[in-house]
Order: structure tokens, then C-alpha cells, then sequence
């Protein structure tokens, strides 16, 4: 294409950024654009994919994430599961205590937390995208960008050293830590760089003696001069550990070296050795947000919006999920059918997320590694055998779903509405802002959950009862409901499925539950019987309504049946 011509080109969004959070972008806008109808256009500055291990946890909601796109299985087969992590002590420290991280029961079916390499990770989501028809423009910068008079961005880009632009209806700088759309939006990018300096060295860690702490687990404890953490991974032809240390106070400034990986060892109550380091690497971190993520035709995601301590493995799944929420209401933006503030939600929902991640990677980075009085003293108490016995039990128990990111919820947010009979509004468990519940269920006589429900780009009408004359009722509803749902149906798309929480045969049709059966929605209605009665009543709290799942799997509308119904209001406040 002659540079002329490409002065021409608009596409509806430019992602500027192949990193996890563009990757996982442009394959939601892509798949959801498949027949042409959502242009696309990636460029990276990087001259291919980066193959940098960074980060290694993906967490239970990332992965959840990867099963809607279909990609799940396999960064299950390339990764490890991380099965447990041992708190150590010290030097000398017989007792350790092992968190236990493979999964959260009844939540999810993925385990706690993958270890997979960031390039891995990569590597997944840019054969997905390949796969779906699109691509990556390695090598080409974004320069810069200005808005026209027509509301569109004009990008500027640079390529094998010749500039040319790109006209957009949508920017979106998933271009990291410096990113030039965030400057380019001229803003600031508030926090403090954290105190310290840090190593991480990618290499081989033997321990003598069969293993008693490296037994396939990661480790994590108080070092000289701060904490040590070492996780093991699997890559290409071999295992790895992935070592991250705070350095002495003596050792600042000095060239990095596997010594200092080595002394961190010895503090543990066992012999190890490391050894053939692949990667080391001294960083400073920084704890930074955006005031907001975008608005109107220009948006950031992940670390171009966000970033801080590693504590936790957050950085690239708040990334991730920064993506999955933009994607959608970017692709109804483009497809015509989003009402004028839909995008808006985008930072609204966002940023107190990401802002709650912050504060807490700090506190407890700090706690680790802070060369302060206080956090010296919080970790003399963690460490001591009250803290051991008492503490630590309590923060391991809850340390999986505080990482897992599953706890995340809009319930705040202007998108979320419920319809709900009085009652204290904490008794209730549901509430409009959730992640749809995870249940387990039966349909047709195979055994499937909520997960594969909601799966896919469209929103998810889901009928929930606890006796036929419900499902009567709720199947008759849903002609006046079809009307208030058009816009949905004709943009995004919408599906309808009913959980009954009562007996049926294996092959049970809407058909078999009531005469209204008839109706355009319920003559394509999926039906699902609850497996455990008592984990759906826990979960969802009220017996009999209906709930409005967005593409992203977190419920929009709630309503109790026989409440009056505001579901044309909430589609009015989604749709054009
Ligand atoms: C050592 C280390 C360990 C980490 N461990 C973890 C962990 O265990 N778990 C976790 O969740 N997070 C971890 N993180 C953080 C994680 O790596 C980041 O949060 C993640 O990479 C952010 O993804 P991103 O796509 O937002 O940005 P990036 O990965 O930074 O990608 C940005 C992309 O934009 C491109 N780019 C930059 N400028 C331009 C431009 N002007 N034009 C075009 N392209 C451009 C870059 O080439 C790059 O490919 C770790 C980070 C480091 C450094």
C-alpha cells in the first residue's frame, strides 16, 4: 500500500500495544467482528513478540477469561499449577507453613494459580487472534495522535522509518508502563516509585536431600534485608525457578548478579543451590493510576492505566480483565447500538478496581519488604510463633480469592440495576454488579456449569426458579420481555436459558414446562437443572427471578419475580 493510500485508511479501533492486555483486546473485538463488521488494526513498537518470561501467575479470573475465548485448555497444558506456597521464616526456622493455592472449591473448576510465562501467555492469545483472522503490525509505533474535526483520531505511526496515519473511530493504548497514548492524553500518572531495589533472576534451583522446601511449590519468606520469593515454572525443554529478592541496602546500585540469588537461599531452612541463570534483571517499582481509563474516542488499559509491586501476580490479569470489559462495549460502540454514555462505564467500573488492587499490593509489599520500623515490626509479629499459629493461618485461608481477582464486582456501577423485595441489602448474596455464581449443572443429561452458560459475545437472559409454577410464570413474561431486549437481541446478541432448581427428565424442553412455551425467546431456550440445591439457594439467594448476564459474565440486571419490571429502562441505558 503506497503511503498515500494509507493516509486514507480508517479503521473503527487502532490498539496500540501487543502486549497481554492489546492481545486480549483485538481478539474480543476480532472474534466479535468476525464477518468484517469491526475493523481492527495492532501495531507494537517491538519488532516481534516479546519473549521475556515476566509475568508467570494467571490467576482463576484470567483463566475464566481464556475458557470464554477458547483458549483455556491449552494455557492449562503449557502451564503448572501452583499447588501450595511456603511461608518460611528465616534462618533456622524449622516450622514453615504451606498456603494452599490450587483452587477454590466450589467457585471455580480451574486452579488457583497457573504458572505460565508471560511470552507463553503471549504467544497463546496471538495464535488465537492469527486464528480468528487477525493480526499483529510488529514494528510499527504510535508516534502520536490528534482528534479530527469529524470525531475520529488520526494516529501516527512509524514503520521501518517512514511515518504515515491511520484514521480511527477508537484508540486504545494498551502500550504499557510509558505509554504515548497516555501522554498523548496528558495525563498524569499519580502514585510514588516504591522503596528499594529489586532482583529477579530466571534459573535452575537445586536443593539437596530430595527437597523439602522446593518440593515443586513456590517459596516465599524473610530474608536479609527483606523477602525472598521463588516459584518454579515450566519452559520450553526444561523447568525454571523464577527468584525476586529485595537487595541489601549495600548491594543498590551494584551490577546484579546469582550471588545475591544464592545468599537469599541460604536463609532458607534447607541447602539449595541456584544455578544458569537466564534472566537477571534489577527494577524499581513504581505504585502509578490514571485518574481515569478514557472517555469518548480514546481509552488505556492495563499498565498504561496501572501499575505496582508484583505482590500478588495482579499486573497482567488486571490487564486482561481492564480488556475484557472494554472490549464489549467498545464493539457495541462500533456496531451503532451503544447508548452515549455505555463507554463511560469503562473507567467508571474499572478504575475502582484497579485502585483496590493498588492499595492492597502496597500495603502488603510494604509489610514484606519495607526497611521501616513498622513494617519491621509486622513482620517480626508474622514471623514470631504467635503470628505462625495465629496470622499466618488466617491470611493463607484467605490469600486464594484475594488474588484469585474473583471477588471483583460492579454493584457501584451506573450499569448494574436490581429489582429486589425489601430486605437488608447485605442478607441478600446476589446482587446486580455480580459475577454470575458459579453452579454446577445438568442439561440433557450431561453435566455442565455456569461458566459454559454465559460463554461467548452475547448477553445471556438467564430464568432462575424453584417450581414449575415459576417457570410458568417467568416463561409467560417473556414476551413483554422480548420487546425490552430487541436492541440486544439486533446489536450484541442475546441468548436465553432457564436453571431450574427441581426435578426433570433427562431431555426436558421448555415445551414440557408450560403452554407460553411458544414464544420466539422460549422456543430457544436452553434448559438447565441445578445439581445442588443448596449451593444455588446459598448463592443466589432468591428462589425465583430473572438476571441479565453481560458478554463479560457479570450480571447486569436482577429481578425477583413478581417485582415490577424495569428491564426496558436498564436496556434503554445500554443501548441506542
Ligand atoms: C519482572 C516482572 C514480573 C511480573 N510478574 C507478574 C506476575 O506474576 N503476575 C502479573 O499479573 N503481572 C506481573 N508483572 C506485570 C506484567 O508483566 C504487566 O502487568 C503486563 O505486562 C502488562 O501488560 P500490558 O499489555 O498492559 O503491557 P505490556 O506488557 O507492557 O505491553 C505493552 C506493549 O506495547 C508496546 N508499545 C509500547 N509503546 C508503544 C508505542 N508507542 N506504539 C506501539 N506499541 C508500543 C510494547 O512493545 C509492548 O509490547 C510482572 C512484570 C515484570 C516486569
Amino acid at each position: 500500500m503506497s503511503a498515500e493510500d494509507e493516509n486514507k485508511v480508517v479503521v473503527d479501533v487502532l490498539v496500540a500495544g501487543a502486549g497481554p492486555s492489546g492481545l486480549l483486546l483485538a481478539n474480543e473485538l476480532v472474534r466479535r467482528g468476525a464477518d468484517g463488521r469491526i475493523k481492527v488494526r495492532v501495531v507494537d513498537a517491538a519488532l516481534g513478540p516479546s519473549e521475556h518470561s515476566k509475568a508467570l501467575a494467571v490467576q482463576l479470573n484470567s483463566l475464566e477469561i481464556f475458557h470464554d475465548l477458547g483458549v483455556a485448555a491449552r494455557a492449562l497444558s503449557e502451564g503448572k499449577s501452583l499447588a501450595s506456597n511456603t511461608v518460611f521464616a528465616g534462618k533456622g526456622c524449622k516450622q514453615e507453613l504451606k498456603i494452599k493455592l490450587d483452587s477454590l472449591p466450589g467457585e471455580s473448576p480451574f486452579p488457583g494459580i497457573l504458572v505460565l510465562p508471560q511470552s507463553r501467555t503471549e504467544k497463546i492469545l496471538l495464535d488465537n487472534l492469527k486464528s480468528l483472522g487477525g493480526n499483529v503490525e510488529y514494528g510499527t509505533e504510535l508516534m502520536g495522535f490528534s482528534n479530527t474535526k469529524d470525531g475520529l483520531v488520526e494516529c501516527r505511526l512509524r514503520a521501518e522509518g517512514r511515518e504515515f496515519t491511520v484514521l480511527a473511530r477508537y484508540l486504545v493504548g494498551t502500550d504499557g508502563a510509558h505509554s504515548a497514548v497516555r501522554h498523548g492524553l496528558g495525563m498524569k500518572f499519580t502514585g510514588h516509585k516504591l522503596e528499594g531495589e529489586f532482583l529477579l533472576a530466571d534459573c535452575d534451583i537445586n536443593e539437596e536431600g530430595g527437597g523439602k522446601i522446593f518440593d515443586g511449590t513456590g517459596a516465599i519468606g524473610k530474608i536479609e534485608g527483606g523477602m525472598g520469593g521463588f516459584f518454579p515454572y515450566a519452559r520450553d525443554g526444561g523447568a525454571s525457578w523464577r527468584a525476586i529478592i529485595t537487595r541489601r541496602e549495600e548491594d543498590s546500585g551494584a551490577q546484579a548478579s546469582l550471588a545475591e540469588v544464592q545468599r537469599a537461599l541460604d536463609f532458607l531452612p534447607t541447602k539449595a543451590t541456584a544455578r544458569s541463570p537466564r534472566w537477571i534483571s534489577v527494577f524499581a517499582l513504581h505504585s502509578r493510576q490514571v485518574e481515569s481509563y478514557g472517555s469518548g474516542t480514546t481509552f488505556l488499559a492495563g499498565d498504561a492505566a496501572h501499575i505496582h509491586s508484583p505482590a500478588g501476580g495482579q499486573g497482567m490479569n488486571l490487564g486482561l480483565a481492564d480488556s475484557q470489559n472494554l472490549a464489549w462495549k467498545l464493539a457495541m460502540a462500533v456496531q451503532g447500538c451503544a447508548s452515549p454514555g455505555l463507554l463511560d462505564t469503562y473507567s467508571e467500573e474499572r478504575h475502582p478496581v484497579g485502585r483496590r488492587i493498588l492499595t492492597s499490593t502496597d500495603a502488603a509489599f510494604a509489610g514484606m519488604t519495607s526497611p521501616g520500623a513498622l513494617s519491621r515490626a509486622a513482620r517480626g509479629i508474622l514471623f514470631s510463633s504467635f503470628g505462625r499459629k495465629r496470622i499466618l493461618p488466617i491470611l493463607s485461608a484467605r490469600a486464594p480469592k484475594m488474588v484469585s481477582q474473583l471477588w471483583v464486582n460492579y454493584r457501584a456501577s451506573s450499569l448494574s440495576q436490581e429489582v429486589l423485595p425489601w430486605k437488608p441489602w447485605r442478607s441478600w448474596p446476589l446482587h446486580a454488579g455480580d459475577r454470575l455464581p458459579f453452579l454446577t449443572l445438568a442439561s440433557t443429561g450431561k453435566s455442565t456449569t455456569t461458566l459454559d452458560l454465559k460463554r461467548g459475545t452475547s448477553f445471556v437472559l438467564v430464568l432462575f426458579c424453584s417450581s414449575e409454577g415459576a417457570a410458568d410464570l417467568l416463561l409467560s413474561g417473556l414476551d413483554a420481555a422480548r420487546e425490552a431486549l430487541e436492541p440486544i437481541a439486533a446489536g450484541p446478541g442475546l441468548e436465553v436459558s432457564m436453571i431450574v432448581d427441581f426435578m426433570l427428565k433427562a431431555d426436558a424442553t421448555a415445551g414440557d414446562l408450560c403452554s407460553h412455551a411458544s414464544s420466539p425467546l422460549a422456543s430457544a431456550l436452553s434448559l438447565f437443572r441445578v445439581e445442588d440445591s443448596a449451593d444455588f439457594k446459598q448463592k443466589f439467594g432468591l428462589k425465583d427471578g430473572i438476571a441479565l448476564v453481560r458478554p463479560d459474565g457479570y450480571v447486569g440486571y436482577l429481578e425477583a419475580l413478581g417485582m415490577k419490571s424495569q428491564l426496558s429502562s436498564y436496556v434503554r441505558r445500554l443501548t441506542k
